[in-house]
Protein backbone atom coordinates (compact mmCIF):
# COMPACT_ATOMS: atom_id res chain seq x y z
CA UNK A 1 0.00 0.00 0.00
CA UNK A 2 0.63 3.61 -0.52
CA UNK A 3 2.43 5.37 2.41
CA UNK A 4 3.84 8.98 2.32
CA UNK A 5 7.40 9.28 3.90
CA UNK A 6 10.71 10.69 5.15
CA UNK A 7 14.07 9.52 6.89
CA UNK A 8 13.87 12.13 10.16
CA UNK A 9 16.86 14.26 10.24
CA UNK A 10 17.15 13.98 6.75
CA UNK A 11 15.81 17.22 4.60
CA UNK A 12 14.36 16.63 1.46
CA UNK A 13 13.97 12.91 1.86
CA UNK A 14 9.97 13.24 1.40
CA UNK A 15 8.92 10.12 -0.75
CA UNK A 16 5.80 8.31 -1.45
CA UNK A 17 6.41 4.83 -1.10
CA UNK A 18 4.13 1.97 -3.04
CA UNK A 19 5.10 -1.14 -1.64
CA UNK A 20 4.63 -0.36 2.72
CA UNK A 21 3.70 -3.36 4.32
CA UNK A 22 -0.02 -3.23 5.97
CA UNK A 23 -0.48 -2.51 9.28
CA UNK A 24 0.49 -5.01 11.77
CA UNK A 25 -2.57 -5.97 13.84
CA UNK A 26 -0.43 -5.00 17.01
CA UNK A 27 -1.12 -1.57 16.65
CA UNK A 28 -4.99 -1.62 17.11
CA UNK A 29 -8.20 -4.19 16.26
CA UNK A 30 -10.11 -1.20 14.42
CA UNK A 31 -8.81 -1.34 10.90
CA UNK A 32 -9.43 1.85 8.89
CA UNK A 33 -9.07 2.98 5.41
CA UNK A 34 -7.60 6.57 5.39
CA UNK A 35 -10.02 9.13 3.59
CA UNK A 36 -7.48 12.04 4.07
CA UNK A 37 -4.18 13.82 6.18
CA UNK A 38 -4.15 17.45 7.35
CA UNK A 39 -0.80 19.00 7.19
CA UNK A 40 0.79 21.72 9.13
CA UNK A 41 3.96 23.30 10.51
CA UNK A 42 5.24 20.55 12.60
CA UNK A 43 4.80 17.89 9.06
CA UNK A 44 6.90 21.06 7.09
CA UNK A 45 9.36 21.25 9.64
CA UNK A 46 9.92 16.98 9.74
CA UNK A 47 10.38 17.44 5.91
CA UNK A 48 13.34 20.12 6.69
CA UNK A 49 14.89 17.80 8.78
CA UNK A 50 14.42 19.67 12.27
CA UNK A 51 12.16 17.45 13.86
CA UNK A 52 10.77 13.64 13.71
CA UNK A 53 12.03 10.40 15.17
CA UNK A 54 11.06 6.90 12.84
CA UNK A 55 9.81 3.90 15.13
CA UNK A 56 12.80 1.49 16.48
CA UNK A 57 14.45 -0.59 14.65
CA UNK A 58 13.41 1.60 10.93
CA UNK A 59 15.07 4.79 9.23
CA UNK A 60 11.83 5.99 7.81
CA UNK A 61 8.64 7.88 9.36
CA UNK A 62 5.21 7.72 8.22
CA UNK A 63 4.07 11.65 8.49
CA UNK A 64 0.93 12.57 9.26
CA UNK A 65 -1.25 13.02 12.36
CA UNK A 66 -4.11 14.84 11.43
CA UNK A 67 -6.12 12.15 10.39
CA UNK A 68 -9.47 11.26 8.99
CA UNK A 69 -10.61 7.69 7.80
CA UNK A 70 -13.31 4.82 7.58
CA UNK A 71 -13.59 2.04 9.55
CA UNK A 72 -12.99 -1.18 7.43
CA UNK A 73 -13.53 -3.41 10.32
CA UNK A 74 -13.66 -3.48 14.22
CA UNK A 75 -13.93 -6.64 16.04
CA UNK A 76 -14.51 -5.01 19.53
CA UNK A 77 -17.76 -3.67 18.19
CA UNK A 78 -16.77 0.01 19.59
CA UNK A 79 -17.54 1.21 15.92
CA UNK A 80 -18.94 0.09 13.41
CA UNK A 81 -17.77 -0.08 9.23
CA UNK A 82 -18.38 2.66 7.14
CA UNK A 83 -18.23 4.76 10.59
CA UNK A 84 -16.10 7.93 10.10
CA UNK A 85 -12.68 8.07 12.64
CA UNK A 86 -9.76 10.11 13.74
CA UNK A 87 -7.02 8.48 15.39
CA UNK A 88 -5.45 10.12 18.43
CA UNK A 89 -1.88 11.56 17.99
CA UNK A 90 -0.05 11.05 20.97
CA UNK A 91 0.69 7.64 23.06
CA UNK A 92 0.85 7.57 26.55
CA UNK A 93 4.81 7.27 28.09
CA UNK A 94 5.60 3.44 29.26
CA UNK A 95 7.18 4.39 32.48
CA UNK A 96 3.77 6.36 32.91
CA UNK A 97 4.32 8.95 34.65
CA UNK A 98 1.53 10.51 36.91
CA UNK A 99 -0.01 12.01 34.38
CA UNK A 100 -0.17 9.16 31.60
CA UNK A 101 -0.89 6.86 34.71
CA UNK A 102 -4.26 8.16 34.25
CA UNK A 103 -5.06 9.57 30.65
CA UNK A 104 -3.57 13.12 30.85
CA UNK A 105 -0.76 12.24 28.55
CA UNK A 106 -0.96 15.83 26.88
CA UNK A 107 0.45 16.03 30.22
CA UNK A 108 2.98 13.93 30.13
CA UNK A 109 6.06 14.85 32.80
CA UNK A 110 8.96 12.88 31.12
CA UNK A 111 8.48 13.36 27.43
CA UNK A 112 8.97 9.64 26.57
CA UNK A 113 5.40 10.02 25.31
CA UNK A 114 4.87 8.72 21.55
CA UNK A 115 3.57 10.46 18.93
CA UNK A 116 1.66 9.16 15.39
CA UNK A 117 3.61 10.68 12.59
CA UNK A 118 5.97 12.64 14.99
CA UNK A 119 7.41 10.63 17.21
CA UNK A 120 8.85 7.29 16.80
CA UNK A 121 5.19 5.91 16.00
CA UNK A 122 4.10 5.50 12.21
CA UNK A 123 1.79 8.19 10.92
CA UNK A 124 -1.79 8.13 9.29
CA UNK A 125 -0.71 9.28 5.85
CA UNK A 126 -1.07 5.78 4.44
CA UNK A 127 -3.50 3.50 2.84
CA UNK A 128 -4.70 1.86 5.90
CA UNK A 129 -3.57 2.05 9.70
CA UNK A 130 -4.83 0.51 12.61
CA UNK A 131 -5.94 1.64 16.24
CA UNK A 132 -6.66 0.60 19.68
CA UNK A 133 -10.69 1.59 20.58
CA UNK A 134 -9.05 3.69 23.15
CA UNK A 135 -7.52 6.16 20.93
CA UNK A 136 -10.16 5.93 18.22
CA UNK A 137 -12.54 8.95 18.35
CA UNK A 138 -15.49 8.32 16.25
CA UNK A 139 -17.38 11.19 14.37
CA UNK A 140 -20.60 11.80 12.68
CA UNK A 141 -20.84 11.50 9.56
CA UNK A 142 -21.80 14.68 8.57
CA UNK A 143 -18.42 15.53 9.15
CA UNK A 144 -16.59 13.54 6.06
CA UNK A 145 -14.97 16.43 4.57
CA UNK A 146 -13.59 18.24 7.08
CA UNK A 147 -12.85 15.64 9.95
CA UNK A 148 -9.31 15.90 9.78
CA UNK A 149 -9.95 19.40 11.09
CA UNK A 150 -10.36 17.41 14.57
CA UNK A 151 -6.48 17.26 15.95
CA UNK A 152 -6.33 21.01 15.50
CA UNK A 153 -9.53 21.54 17.09
CA UNK A 154 -8.86 18.85 19.90
CA UNK A 155 -5.73 20.98 20.62
CA UNK A 156 -7.94 24.56 20.78
CA UNK A 157 -10.64 22.71 23.01
CA UNK A 158 -7.57 21.80 25.82
CA UNK A 159 -6.61 25.18 25.69
CA UNK A 160 -10.20 26.49 26.36
CA UNK A 161 -10.49 23.53 28.74
CA UNK A 162 -7.15 24.92 30.73
CA UNK A 163 -8.69 28.72 30.47
CA UNK A 164 -11.47 27.37 32.03
CA UNK A 165 -10.34 25.06 34.98
CA UNK A 166 -8.54 28.68 35.43
CA UNK A 167 -11.04 31.35 35.11
CA UNK A 168 -12.68 29.14 37.87
CA UNK A 169 -10.26 30.11 40.85
CA UNK A 170 -12.43 33.17 41.53
CA UNK A 171 -15.49 34.67 39.85
CA UNK A 172 -15.62 34.47 35.96
CA UNK A 173 -17.35 36.46 33.69
CA UNK A 174 -15.26 36.65 30.16
CA UNK A 175 -16.58 38.62 27.67
CA UNK A 176 -14.07 39.39 25.35
CA UNK A 177 -11.54 37.06 23.69
CA UNK A 178 -8.39 38.00 21.63
CA UNK A 179 -6.93 35.57 19.38
CA UNK A 180 -3.31 36.25 17.22
CA UNK A 181 -2.83 34.63 14.21
CA UNK A 182 -5.73 33.73 11.87
CA UNK A 183 -4.13 30.29 10.78
CA UNK A 184 -5.94 27.08 11.52
CA UNK A 185 -4.89 26.58 15.30
CA UNK A 186 -6.13 30.43 15.82
CA UNK A 187 -9.79 30.26 13.49
CA UNK A 188 -10.73 27.26 15.17
CA UNK A 189 -9.75 29.00 18.67
CA UNK A 190 -12.21 31.60 17.74
CA UNK A 191 -15.23 28.95 16.61
CA UNK A 192 -15.01 27.78 19.97
CA UNK A 193 -14.83 31.43 21.39
CA UNK A 194 -17.55 32.00 19.15
CA UNK A 195 -19.65 28.67 20.88
CA UNK A 196 -19.12 29.99 24.25
CA UNK A 197 -21.07 33.35 23.59
CA UNK A 198 -18.22 35.79 23.63
CA UNK A 199 -17.03 38.53 21.76
CA UNK A 200 -14.38 37.11 19.55
CA UNK A 201 -11.84 39.96 18.35
CA UNK A 202 -8.66 37.84 16.22
CA UNK A 203 -5.58 39.52 15.00
CA UNK A 204 -3.26 38.64 11.91
CA UNK A 205 -1.01 40.81 9.92
CA UNK A 206 -2.76 39.32 6.54
CA UNK A 207 -4.64 42.21 4.65
CA UNK A 208 -5.59 40.17 1.79
CA UNK A 209 -7.14 36.27 1.93
CA UNK A 210 -9.20 34.60 2.83
CA UNK A 211 -8.65 35.16 6.53
CA UNK A 212 -10.69 38.24 7.17
CA UNK A 213 -13.97 37.06 5.37
CA UNK A 214 -13.82 33.43 7.58
CA UNK A 215 -13.41 35.74 10.81
CA UNK A 216 -16.23 38.04 9.57
CA UNK A 217 -18.34 35.16 8.77
CA UNK A 218 -17.56 33.84 12.22
CA UNK A 219 -19.28 37.10 13.66
CA UNK A 220 -16.02 37.97 15.03
CA UNK A 221 -14.14 41.41 14.14
CA UNK A 222 -10.95 41.03 12.34
CA UNK A 223 -7.68 43.48 13.06
CA UNK A 224 -4.53 44.26 11.47
CA UNK A 225 -1.00 46.08 13.30
CA UNK A 226 0.47 45.92 16.35
CA UNK A 227 -1.65 44.28 19.61
CA UNK A 228 -0.56 47.42 21.15
CA UNK A 229 -3.06 49.49 19.31
CA UNK A 230 -6.21 47.46 20.34
CA UNK A 231 -8.54 49.85 21.84
CA UNK A 232 -9.34 47.23 24.76
CA UNK A 233 -8.60 44.63 26.93
CA UNK A 234 -9.38 41.46 26.33
CA UNK A 235 -10.12 38.94 29.25
CA UNK A 236 -8.69 36.20 27.49
CA UNK A 237 -5.99 35.80 25.23
CA UNK A 238 -5.13 32.67 22.50
CA UNK A 239 -2.16 33.74 21.40
CA UNK A 240 -1.29 31.30 18.27
CA UNK A 241 1.40 32.61 16.29
CA UNK A 242 4.32 31.97 18.50
CA UNK A 243 6.10 35.64 17.35
CA UNK A 244 8.05 37.05 19.93
CA UNK A 245 6.92 40.81 20.23
CA UNK A 246 3.30 39.18 19.83
CA UNK A 247 3.40 37.25 22.67
CA UNK A 248 5.02 39.87 24.89
CA UNK A 249 2.68 42.66 23.73
CA UNK A 250 -0.17 40.01 24.32
CA UNK A 251 0.62 39.41 28.40
CA UNK A 252 0.72 43.22 28.42
CA UNK A 253 -2.26 44.10 26.95
CA UNK A 254 -4.69 41.82 28.68
CA UNK A 255 -7.20 42.90 31.28
CA UNK A 256 -7.43 42.66 35.20
CA UNK A 257 -7.65 38.83 35.91
CA UNK A 258 -6.75 38.41 32.11
CA UNK A 259 -6.07 34.52 31.15
CA UNK A 260 -3.20 34.51 28.37
CA UNK A 261 -3.27 30.93 27.07
CA UNK A 262 -0.01 30.47 24.79
CA UNK A 263 -0.48 28.01 22.03
CA UNK A 264 2.79 28.65 19.47
CA UNK A 265 5.95 27.62 19.31
CA UNK A 266 8.71 29.76 18.74
CA UNK A 267 11.87 28.66 17.45
CA UNK A 268 14.10 30.93 19.51
CA UNK A 269 16.75 32.40 19.23
CA UNK A 270 15.91 36.21 18.97
CA UNK A 271 16.13 38.68 21.64
CA UNK A 272 14.11 41.50 22.11
CA UNK A 273 14.94 44.53 24.78
CA UNK A 274 12.08 43.77 26.83
CA UNK A 275 11.32 45.76 30.68
CA UNK A 276 10.45 41.83 32.13
CA UNK A 277 9.60 44.40 35.34
CA UNK A 278 7.03 45.92 34.29
CA UNK A 279 5.59 43.00 32.62
CA UNK A 280 5.95 41.75 36.21
CA UNK A 281 4.09 44.50 38.36
CA UNK A 282 1.36 44.50 35.48
CA UNK A 283 0.64 40.81 35.99
CA UNK A 284 0.40 40.94 39.85
CA UNK A 285 -1.07 43.73 40.33
CA UNK A 286 -4.03 42.26 37.93
CA UNK A 287 -4.10 38.51 38.88
CA UNK A 288 -3.16 37.55 35.47
CA UNK A 289 -2.47 34.20 34.65
CA UNK A 290 0.05 33.28 31.12
CA UNK A 291 -0.18 29.51 30.37
CA UNK A 292 1.42 27.48 27.44
CA UNK A 293 -1.00 24.53 26.48
CA UNK A 294 -0.06 21.75 23.67
CA UNK A 295 -1.87 18.19 22.57
CA UNK A 296 -4.53 17.07 24.21
CA UNK A 297 -6.14 14.23 25.65
CA UNK A 298 -8.98 11.88 24.96
CA UNK A 299 -11.64 13.86 26.85
CA UNK A 300 -10.10 16.89 24.77
CA UNK A 301 -11.05 14.55 21.22
CA UNK A 302 -14.39 13.95 22.24
CA UNK A 303 -14.89 17.71 23.17
CA UNK A 304 -13.37 18.46 19.80
CA UNK A 305 -15.69 16.36 18.07
CA UNK A 306 -19.21 17.96 19.37
CA UNK A 307 -17.47 21.33 18.76
CA UNK A 308 -17.24 20.43 14.77
CA UNK A 309 -20.25 18.60 14.61
CA UNK A 310 -22.27 22.35 16.23
CA UNK A 311 -20.35 24.34 13.62
CA UNK A 312 -21.26 25.93 10.22
CA UNK A 313 -19.80 22.70 8.26
CA UNK A 314 -19.74 25.04 5.15
CA UNK A 315 -17.29 27.21 7.21
CA UNK A 316 -15.27 24.61 8.66
CA UNK A 317 -14.75 23.60 4.58
CA UNK A 318 -13.79 27.03 3.76
CA UNK A 319 -11.14 26.69 5.85
CA UNK A 320 -9.54 23.71 3.90
CA UNK A 321 -7.85 25.95 0.98
CA UNK A 322 -6.36 23.29 -1.04
CA UNK A 323 -7.11 19.20 -1.34
CA UNK A 324 -4.14 17.33 -3.18
CA UNK A 325 -4.68 13.70 -4.16
CA UNK A 326 -1.94 11.25 -2.48
CA UNK A 327 -0.51 10.67 -6.19
CA UNK A 328 0.92 14.26 -6.34
CA UNK A 329 1.78 14.80 -2.52
CA UNK A 330 4.80 16.71 -3.15
CA UNK A 331 2.59 20.11 -3.99
CA UNK A 332 0.33 19.03 -0.90
CA UNK A 333 3.93 19.91 1.27
CA UNK A 334 5.07 23.10 -0.83
CA UNK A 335 3.19 26.00 1.07
CA UNK A 336 1.16 28.59 -0.89
CA UNK A 337 0.31 31.92 -0.11
CA UNK A 338 -2.91 31.78 0.90
CA UNK A 339 -3.10 28.30 2.51
CA UNK A 340 -4.85 27.53 5.36
CA UNK A 341 -5.19 24.19 5.78
CA UNK A 342 -3.75 22.23 3.31
CA UNK A 343 -5.29 18.70 2.78
CA UNK A 344 -4.24 15.40 1.44
CA UNK A 345 -6.46 13.04 -0.02
CA UNK A 346 -6.09 9.57 -0.01
CA UNK A 347 -9.57 7.51 -0.75
CA UNK A 348 -12.74 9.60 -0.71
ZN1 LIG B 1 4.03 10.72 30.74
Amino acid sequence: MRAVTVTPGVADSLRLVEDHPEPSPEEGSILVEALSVGICGTDHEIIAGEYGEAPPGTDRLVLGHESLGRVLEDPTGTLQPGDLVAGIVRRPDPVPCPNCAVGEWDMCRNGQFTEHGIKALPGFARDRWRVQPRFAVGLDRALAPVGMLLEPTSVVAKAWDHIERIGARAEWQPQTVLVTGAGPIGLLAALLATQRGLAVHVLDRSTTGPKPELVRALGATYHTGPVSELDFAPDVVLECTGAPVVVLDVMCQAGPTGIVCLTGVSSGGRTIDFDAGALNRALVLENNVVFGSVNANRRHWDMAAEALTRADQSWLSSLVTRRVPVEAYAEAYTSEPDDIKVVLEFAS
